[in-house]
């Protein structure tokens, strides 16, 4: 072993442009450089109640269980299907890209039987193909993502879908891990009975933390289980012990990943989460016209574009993965390719958080005008 071997980290400042994670406020980074406290100290229990009422008004709801879980984006999905699946439960999952399969993966995983409701990747679900598919009843849980990061889509009508859910007596689970926080989410005005986050995208927090809500329908679902959690980390009836009375001791909490999701949602708070939105769609509006210019129109209808992800369609014969190389080595920029069906097709361009600035649209236009 030769210590000198390991240098001092020198990493470029990129401009994270990409699906996530995107940049971190400075305010967000100094908040995470403070001393870890103990995970029962009274100054950490302070910060996880600010952290509980921060992400209650981040998911618009007044849930109880409303904390984060300790992990990224998939650490809540995980939370969702470990919690409120059983073996042998049947649960549709709407699917329209990548994450909505990983959903089915997972929940098929814990035993349940499931469905698919399926959609071309790139188009949403309207609340009569959840009326039709959930007709034969029976149905435990419905899990739907809300902005499909593989394609670009914000699901519209979520309240009409989850009056349908209803109806048939199931719980509805809804993924915004690329939406909250930059694209109009109302867990309670929608009626959203389980819905889950990541701390890296809208959020503009470092990855790690996975914010979680949960109403007092799928509560009562919970206490219904007939068998044990299988996934003893995630279960929520551990986890409430620390997040709530009496604070107990369940896993040792990310502390300083606690400190920077605090300070980033007081940053979304002072600038107000309508406020948030609006920036969000208005920095993205000036991006699709600039790609429009450019011949890169975005794929996905305006109707139900999302704003804090863009995927432009491609030209025939460009070669995408070198234009985007270039943008990384000589101008710092980070924006992804398509995967899955649209390898190739498109580019996937998120304006998130902190990154979602107009400087930031500017820049990326100028380069791919250069570029291309
Ligand atoms: C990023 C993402 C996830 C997974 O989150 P990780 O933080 O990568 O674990 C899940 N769903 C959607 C819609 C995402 O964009």
């Amino acid at each position: 072993m030769e210590p000198s071997r390991f240098k001092d980290l020198n990493l470029p400042f990129r401009i994270l442009l990409g699906p996530g994670p995107s940049m971190v406020s400075p305010r967000v980074l100094r908040a995470l450089a403070h001393p870890p406290v103990g995970y029962l100290d009274p100054e950490i229990l302070a910060v996880m109640a600010d952290l509980k009422e921060l992400l209650r008004y981040t998911f618009k709801t007044e849930n109880e269980f409303t904390i984060p879980i300790s992990g990224t984006g998939t650490a809540g999905m995980e939370t969702a299907i470990a919690n409120f699946v059983e073996p042998g439960d049947r649960v549709l999952t709407a699917v329209n890209g990548f994450f909505g399969k990983r959903l089915a993966d997972m929940a098929s995983r814990y035993g349940a039987q499931v469905e698919r409701l399926e959609r071309p990747w790139g188009e949403i679900f309207t609340p009569e193909d959840f009326d039709a598919a959930l007709k034969g009843g029976g149905y435990r849980l419905v899990t739907l993502v809300h902005g499909e990061t593989s394609t670009g889509t914000v699901q519209t009508r979520v309240a009409e879908i989850a009056e349908v859910v209803h109806r048939h007596g199931a719980l509805l689970v809804l993924d915004t891990v690329a939406s909250l926080g930059g694209v109009p989410v109302d867990v309670d005005g929608w009626d959203v009975d389980i819905c889950y986050s990541g701390s890296q995208k809208c959020l503009s927090a470092p990855p790690g933390l996975a914010p979680f809500t949960a109403n007092a329908r799928a509560m009562e679902v919970f206490g219904q289980r007939q068998s044990r959690v299988t996934n003893w980390y995630l279960d929520i009836q551990g986890l409430s012990q620390y997040w709530l009375e009496p604070h107990k001791y369940h896993h040792t909490g990310p502390i300083n990943m606690f400190y920077a999701l605090r300070e980033a949602l007081r940053l979304g708070a002072e600038e107000g989460i309508e406020a948030r939105w609006k920036r969000h769609r208005s920095v993205a509006e000036a991006l699709w016209a600039g790609l429009e210019n450019l011949g890169l129109p975005p794929r996905v209808p305006e109707e139900y574009r999302m704003a804090s992800l863009t995927t432009p369609q491609l030209p025939d014969g460009i070669d995408e993965a070198a234009i985007r190389r270039r943008l990384l080595d000589d101008y710092n920029i980070e924006i992804a390719g398509g995967f899955g069906p649209l390898a190739g097709q498109i580019w996937r361009i998120g304006l998130m958080g902190f990154s979602a600035r107009r400087e930031n649209v500017t820049l990326l236009l100028a380069a791919l005008g250069e570029l291309l």
